[in-house]
């Protein structure tokens, strides 16, 4: 028999629980057991008044921009009606159901203001990282690292190329954005760039222009990730633009943050050829005594069948390369009065062959077919170099290898999983809210996921 609706009859009093309604094997629940700001009041005083109105709780803003990045939900009006329509999303707030929801103008007030100006979402960040290792999920013996790049909110066509930057600015001078005000005072701090850009973004002049292969050039910043091999925890992130040198240089500060905070240093770093510039190799290996388990930035491989680099020998108790046929490469054929470094600004030294050597020698055509002479420009940081390239032929370094694709799967998932492919935020501060939040969210999903597994409560599964 066809069952029928029953006629809508509003019932005078409900017998309701939240709890009740949020299933035992829900990610929130996990995170939520995993999750404490017993902390947060203390890290948040100095940045509230004393007298005025109650500002809405911080705790309960955290915890909905925590769902927002855990479930790629990106808008903040969305996330608003998300949580006033989900039960689950209600209860991990600990917001009743006839409880109001913040309004989302309240994100982006608190976000700008004292969220960030108390480094907020860095203390979400580390002491979810700290909860990590607590649960073992850290090992601190082998450490990944890469850049991923995420599209800036510029638009391509508000931008002008970076040598008319000058004559742009005047036409938006009056009226300067947050993320404007914030490039101009990074300029006034930092040290000048070789070149200017190609284009500047008017709207948001701190990311970088940058062509991706195969894809049209974009305005983008990048998301460094410094990643304990172990389990695959983000132990530190850090936002930089689209720019190499920028994202080595955030790898020294991230080994140095990581072992300042958490006393962790790992025995080596895995990354791939951008980290393989011989500064870069030169401060792991001599400063820092980390194995570098990345390939070495190495441009001396010749092509045109001639003699390449590695066809020289090096003599280090001589300070000299012997070339093929027996002759040495020396650096200090002349000697000055004043001794001099012989350094380069490129910090090399270069070794030279000597002219009576090779006019009447058979090599030549292999050796150097229009100069009279061979030169070979030697790093001063070559021995950490040949670390470098030693351990490429481990069996260690096959397993790094490999193990590299952890890193790459955190983008992956950041990208699809969170949605986190194009930043709402701008300016570089902007990037380092968004870029911070959404490590900590990949970090609690999967540290929830670790607890549920290891221990799980009575009638409880899996997360979902
Ligand atoms: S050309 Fe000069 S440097 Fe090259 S192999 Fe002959 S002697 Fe050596």
């Amino acid at each position: 028999m066809m069952g029928h609706q029953k006629t809508v009859q509003d019932q005078l009093f409900y017998s309701f629980h939240l709890d009740d309604h949020v299933p035992q094997s829900h990610l929130l629940r996990a995170i939520d057991r995993v999750l404490d700001f017993s902390d947060l009041p203390s890290q948040l005083a100095g940045h509230y008044s004393h007298t005025g109105r109650p500002s809405v709780p911080p705790e309960l803003m955290i915890r909905i921009l925590i769902i927002g990045y855990c479930y790629g939900i990106r808008s903040e009006r969305r996330l608003c009606e998300e949580v006033h329509l989900n039960l689950a999303y209600r209860w991990f707030c600990r917001i009743g159901l006839e409880d109001p929801v913040p309004e989302h103008s309240t994100f982006s007030k608190n976000r700008h203001g004292r969220f960030r100006e108390s480094g907020i979402f860095r203390w979400l960040f580390e002491s979810v990282v700290q909860r990590c290792m607590d649960a073992g999920l850290v090992q601190g013996e082998g450490f990944a690292v890469d850049a991923s790049l995420i599209a800036a909110n510029a638009n391509a066509q508000q931008s002008v190329p970076g040598d008319e930057l000058g004559e742009a600015w005047k036409g938006v001078s009056a009226n300067r954005s947050r993320a404007v005000r914030e490039y101009l005072e990074a300029l006034d701090e930092a040290a000048p760039e070789e070149s200017a850009p190609k284009r500047i973004s008017l709207t948001d002049p701190q990311s970088r222009w940058i062509a991706m292969r195969g894809n049209p050039a974009i305005f983008a910043y990048s998301t460094n990730y410094l990643v304990d091999i172990a389990k695959g925890i983000i132990l530190d992130v850090e936002a930089t633009p689209a720019y190499r040198p920028a994202e080595v240089e955030s790898t020294r500060r991230m080994i140095e943050r990581v072992e300042r905070q958490h006393a962790l240093k790992p025995q080596r770093l895995i990354g791939d050829t951008a980290y393989g510039a011989a500064p870069m190799l030169a401060w792991l290996v001599e400063k820092k005594g980390i194995a570098p388990h990345v390939p070495v930035w190495d441009k001396s491989e010749r092509n045109d069948g001639t003699f390449s680099r590695k066809d020289f020998v090096w003599e280090a108790e001589l300070d000299a390369y012997r070339c093929p046929a027996g002759h040495p490469l020396r650096s200090d054929w002349r000697s000055f009065r004043k001794p001099r470094t012989r350094v380069t600004q490129e910090e090399t030294i270069i070794y030279r062959s000597s002219q009576s050597h090779c006019q009447d020698c058979s090599s030549k055509p292999q050796c150097c077919p229009n100069t009279p002479i061979r030169k070979i420009a030697r790093s001063v940081h070559e021995t950490a170099r040949d670390v470098a390239r030693q351990l490429a032929s481990t069996q260690e370094y096959q397993r790094s290898y490999r193990e590299r694709k952890k890193v790459e799967i955190l983008f992956a998932h950041l990208k699809r999983i969170l949605r986190l492919d194009r930043l709402r935020l701008r300016g570089l501060s902007g990037a380092t809210d968004e870029f911070t939040l959404a490590a900590t969210a990949q970090n609690l999903r999967r540290l929830a996921k670790f607890v549920a597994q290891s221990a799980p409560t009575p009638g409880e599964g899996v997360p979902i």
